[in-house]
């Protein structure tokens, strides 16, 4: 069975779940905009382009064009699609929605925004005027704002807000579908890492541009689709920058090596790091024990995983490790971040935030201690919080020796 059986095999299937779910809160005021003068916070329509919310919502991915490709949804009427007449076909083989209407190069595409806003009744707004007078959009975080000044100009009395509004809750909690899907993308990444364990030794004498090539065709080769973010091999005094991608450096024997990579199953990411150490020398001095160190505080998080728990005190159990180690100031991150079809998205598991953690939510639990000019030592996994905790979905060795 393939995963778009499993992911159809809920009632009506995700994508009209989640459509009916963002209709609910746009047309009850549980949106948490800020209240505006007609609205109260509520909002009458979302209006996406090509995005992860796009996506999340019909099932159709494309990346941003100068063409206009827009899903309006109102809170009384079921989702349109605008696109350009050349994607028609392909937006109704591939996307979850009926309602699928064209403009031509040969048109003016605001005035086929507005056309679609009438119909919605956008346009009437609240006061019945045509210019949107009391009416709220919700237009997506990433649109372009070639977009959104179109949208303004065919609803100047409108108000505008952003579709994470209504979309961060729901995309928050993972279903069993998305679940399953970055599931096997941790299994991908995970059997690359048992590889590059039994590589040991080759891996000394390649340079870190091309061990992340080795990587990335051993992720296609486990399943994955390319990669969920730029490969991070940081060796040596590279590993303590953490936003080392990969360079010109040769890793060398007894060089710890910041391995942080992902793939993406189903469009959903994986995201882990292993801080691995290939060759049959010794890693520098004070490696073994921050190695340790990190390791045991990615544990104390990972065990404070529960809910009700907040992402703050999450932080706060890796975070008071490293500190009583003496290595505070060494950790310069959040402890994690929440992943979807984003690999960064809520929940952030930040210093001091008093959100509470759900079942369904699925994030990294990733901490640091970066030497500068040494190494840099960091370990993550991803895990999805369930009734009685979380269950991690990287499972691979966390240890830095090889064979
Ligand atoms: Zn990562
Ligand atoms: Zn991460």
């Amino acid at each position: 069975m393939s995963d778009t059986d499993a992911t159809d095999a809920d009632a009506g299937g995700p994508y009209a779940r989640r459509i009916a779910a963002v209709r609910d809160r746009l047309g009850d005021g549980t949106t948490d905009g800020p209240d505006d003068a007609d609205g109260g916070g509520d909002a009458d329509a979302l209006v996406l382009f090509p995005s992860t919310n796009l996506r999340y919502l019909t099932g159709y991915t494309e990346a941003p064009s100068e063409r206009h490709l827009l899903l309006f949804l109102a809170a009384d009427a079921g989702p349109v699609f605008l696109v350009p007449e050349l994607s028609g076909e392909q937006v109704r083989a591939e996307s979850a929605v009926d309602d699928v209407r064209t403009w031509g190069d040969d048109e003016d595409p605001l005035a086929a925004v507005e056309a679609v806003a009438d119909d919605l009744g956008l346009r009437g707004g609240t006061e019945g005027v045509d210019d949107g007078v009391g009416t709220r959009v919700l237009v997506d975080d990433t649109m372009h704002a070639r977009f959104t000044q179109d949208l303004r100009e065919a609803l100047p009395g409108a108000s505008f807000g952003l579709a994470s509004e209504v979309l961060a809750d729901l995309r928050v909690i993972k279903d069993d579908a998305e679940v399953a899907a970055m599931r096997r993308a941790g299994e991908a990444a995970d059997a690359v890492i048992r590889e590059l364990r039994a590589d040991g030794d080759d891996v000394v004498g390649m340079t870190e541009a091309e061990l992340a090539d080795h990587i990335e065709e051993r992720l296609d080769a486990h399943g994955g689709t390319g990669v969920s973010f730029e490969t991070i091999v940081g060796s040596g005094p590279n590993g303590a920058m953490p936003h080392h991608t990969h360079g010109d450096r040769v890793v060398g024997a007894g060089d710890p090596v910041v391995l942080d990579f992902g793939t993406r199953v189903d469009g959903y990411p994986s995201d882990q790091t292993r801080t691995l150490v290939f060759g049959d020398e010794s890693p520098p001095e004070g490696f073994r024990q921050v190695h340790r160190l990190v390791r045991e505080a990615q544990e104390a998080a990972v065990e404070a995983v529960e809910p009700g728990a907040t992402a703050g005190e999450v932080d706060a159990a890796a975070r008071d490790v490293i500190e009583e180690a003496g290595y505070g100031d060494e950790f310069v991150h959040r402890t994690g971040h929440g992943v979807g079809l984003d690999v960064h998205e809520e929940p952030y598991i930040v210093e001091g935030s008093d959100r509470e953690l759900e079942p369904g939510m699925v994030f990294s639990v990733e901490p640091g201690v970066y030497l500068s000019g040494e190494f840099g030592v960091r370990v993550e996994d991803l895990v999805v919080v369930t009734e009685g905790g979380c269950v991690r979905l990287n499972r691979t060795d966390r240890g830095w020796k090889t064979e």
